[in-house]
């Protein structure tokens, strides 16, 4: 593949700029594709324009001023022989003023709007007209760019790499048939014909769109497909099932496993009999019963004599798995170790020659696990509970503590939509607790005004009065750390005056774990009845006593996020309330969220209008650091390609391997071996 920094035509800020758009080579400079175009074809007469269409106008300046009321503005007006256009501009520089003198004839190109005296453009592009001044043939690509690097720069160097030579054919014809060649797709797109249809150019739907978005979804499949036949190709310890750890563990609970969880444990049971990496994604609703499957898996290990580590990404969380591996092991005779970063340096030492000696069995840690000092004697199986929460590195270096390649299993309670189970996570096998344990109680979510906090105290202290527990979780604040802080604490010192009569505890991020350790385990034997909290508390934290939860501001937290909270009451037989705090004026999409979690208990539900609320890359969150994300393709409006692409691979990939390889490398360049996930 062409680097950029040969082309000698290329100057070398031009190089730097394009390198700032994250383009090295030729293929890449050729796939970076308009965002919007213009249509500059042709001139429209100010009578002919029509309100809500971008037009491009020509004329003469009859007047310009700038006015102060209501606010400053740049105020110009262009006439042509049927009529006048108002031009405005809120900000300006100097230069413009003068460009806009009266008498100038100026060509200018803008959206039109109804304004005061007619027709108005704000902020248009303009043109100073000459003799010479010619109307572009083709529709005017608009490019995704950087500062410094103008549409006019970024359109010429893509024409000069737009070359036959540069645009072969990656597939065979009855691949992508009936969409058109890869070569007429680029061609159109960067410089459409004056009659092409602007408005399905800029949804994406033209067939010259709808062939790039089939090509990329079909690297995306092939790469996938590659991840997952090198996982096949390599060793894993292989265990036999369990006699003995397994059944001794079920006979001690005091429930008996719900069907979906005996399927899922047979499932990843029989994954762990074969030769080659599990890799395998639990996925189940909040409270459906993860962990104990969880540790059904690595009881089988530690019974086949493999070391099994417990990855959790909070130390709350992993101090509670810790505690339920204790409580569930201890009888079976298991050693268990913990690690964490916080631990002083004597225990830390300690566990970890605990670990590297192979006594302990099992170790429970958070992100503390996958550091370098970590040594496993055998490692045969990492599970990481809230997969979401880690980047791909990160579960990499894990696996990496193992050799041969131990077997994951991660797990979420975060449903995986079919289009991204399809797409970004095809490399991964998925299991699905899809029933809850009996005796649970639906949780009633009710949606709140600010205005009405005073019921709300009022409802919280009698759940508290009558002995259940409640959490009121502080808002979100992203921007500042510091400011969610002071808002936790002010929270804290409110709750304390309101309810001299009640035992309430804080937690945060900021606290030291010991504390926090601290204030958990009393708010889970009770000794606490009202606990304030940040979001700290959203992943797996499980008091079954609390019932109700009030969240503060909800309407600034993700759907996923709030139906995760809102899982930490509804753990008991005690009938559970969610209410949820919004302040007034809410906007459409933040009334349109708050309605999808009011409506629905149902996380894939939720899931799913989280994904179409947001799109994948908010979605994924931190997986999406190392994969590539799709930049062409919308999973939503492409689901035929996506089905197309995914029967079209296995195709290529058994017909024709060169082809797969020359696909790859003009989709991914480097970036394809990246996804080892
Ligand atoms: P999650 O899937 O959210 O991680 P947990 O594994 O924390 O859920 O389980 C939630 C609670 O349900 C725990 O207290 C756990 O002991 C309990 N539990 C798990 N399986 C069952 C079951 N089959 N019947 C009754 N309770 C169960
Ligand atoms: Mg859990």
């Amino acid at each position: 593949m062409t680097n950029i920094a040969e082309i000698k035509a290329f100057s070398k800020p031009l190089i730097a700029n394009l390198h700032k758009l994250g383009i090295s080579n030729v293929q890449a400079l050729l796939l970076h594709l308009p965002l919007r175009y213009l249509d500059e074809t042709h001139i429209t007469a100010v009578r002919d324009l029509r309100t809500g269409e971008s037009a491009q106008v020509e004329g003469e300046i009859v007047h310009a001023e700038v006015t102060y009321k209501p606010r400053k503005a740049l105020i110009a007006r262009l006439e042509d022989a049927s009529g006048q256009l108002t031009l405005r501009f809120l900000h300006f520089y100097p230069s413009q003023i003068a460009a806009l003198k009266v008498g100038t004839k100026l060509r200018v190109y803008g959206e039109v709007r109804s304004g005061f005296f007619g027709y108005e453009m704000v902020h248009p592009t303009c043109k100073p007209v000459g003799a010479s001044t010619t109307v572009a043939e083709t529709l005017t690509p608009v490019y995704p760019t950087v500062a410094g690097l103008t549409q006019a720069s970024l359109r010429k160097a893509i024409r000069l790499v737009l070359l036959p030579n540069a645009l072969t054919e990656t597939l065979p014809a009855s691949v992508y048939h009936p969409l058109p060649s890869f070569a007429a797709s680029l061609q159109a797109l960067h410089n459409p014909s004056p009659d092409a249809d602007l408005h399905a150019l800029e949804n994406k739907t033209t067939a010259h769109w709808r062939r790039l978005a089939f090509d990329e979804l079909l690297a995306q499949q092939l790469s996938m497909r590659k991840h997952y036949a090198r996982r096949r190709s390599v060793n894993a310890p292989q265990f036999t099932r369990s006699k003995r750890l397994v059944s001794a563990l079920l006979k001690s609970l005091p429930f008996a496993l719900t069907s979906a969880q005996q399927k899922v444990a047979i499932e990843i049971e029989r994954d762990l009999t074969q030769p080659h990496p599990m890799q395998r994604l639990l996925q189940g609703d909040v409270g459906s019963g993860k962990t104990i499957v969880a540790c059904m898996a690595a009881l089988q290990s530690i019974e086949n004599g493999w070391q099994v580590a417990l990855m959790a990404p909070t130390e709350i969380l992993a101090e509670q798995h810790y505690r339920k591996m204790l409580g569930w092991l201890t009888p079976l005779n298991i050693q268990i170790a913990w690690l964490t970063g916080s631990q002083s340096k004597k225990d830390r030492a300690t566990a970890l020659e605990f670990i590297t000696n192979g006594q302990a069995q099992l170790v429970v840690g958070t992100h503390a696990l996958f550091q370098e000092a970590v040594q496993f004697k055998n490692l045969g199986l990492a599970i990481i509970d809230e997969q979401h929460r880690f980047g791909v590195q990160q579960r990499l270096a894990l696996r990496q503590k193992g050799q041969p390649e131990p077997h994951q299993l991660m797990m979420t309670a975060t449903p995986i939509p079919r289009t991204l189970s399809m797409s970004y996570y095809a490399d991964l096998d998925v299991s699905v607790i899809d029933e809850l344990p009996p005796g649970r109680t639906p949780i009633v979510t009710k949606l709140v005004s600010d205005t009405r906090r005073d019921e709300i105290l009022q409802r919280v202290r009698e759940a508290c009065v009558q002995g259940n527990q409640a959490y009121w979780v502080c808002p979100l604040i992203e921007e500042s750390e510091a400011l969610q802080l002071q808002t936790a604490n002010d929270t804290y010192a409110l709750m304390q005056t309101e309810f001299p009569e009640l035992q309430v505890g804080l937690v945060h991020g900021r606290m030291k774990p010991a504390d926090k350790q601290a204030v958990m385990a009393a708010f889970s034997s009770g000794d606490l009845q009202l606990l304030v909290a940040t979001t700290v508390i959203e992943v797996g934290v499980d008091v079954p006593n609390a019932s109700l939860m009030v969240i503060e501001h909800a309407e600034r937290m993700g759907l996923s996020q709030l139906h995760q909270l809102r899982g930490r009451v509804g753990r008991g037989a005690a009938k559970s309330t969610c209410i949820l705090l919004y302040q007034n004026k809410l906007s459409e999409t933040a009334r349109a969220r708050l309605k999808v979690i009011y409506e629905s208990n149902d996380g894939f539900v939720i899931a799913q209008a989280d994904l179409h609320l947001r799109g994948p890359g908010e979605f994924l969150g931190v997986r999406q650091s190392g994969v590539p994300m799709l930049k062409i393709a919308d999973l939503e409006r492409d689901i035929d390609l996506l089905e197309a692409a995914k029967t079209m691979a296995d195709k290529l990939l058994t017909e024709y391997p060169v082809e797969v390889e020359k696909h790859l490398d003009r989709w991914m360049g480097s970036a394809g071996e990246l996804v080892k996930v």
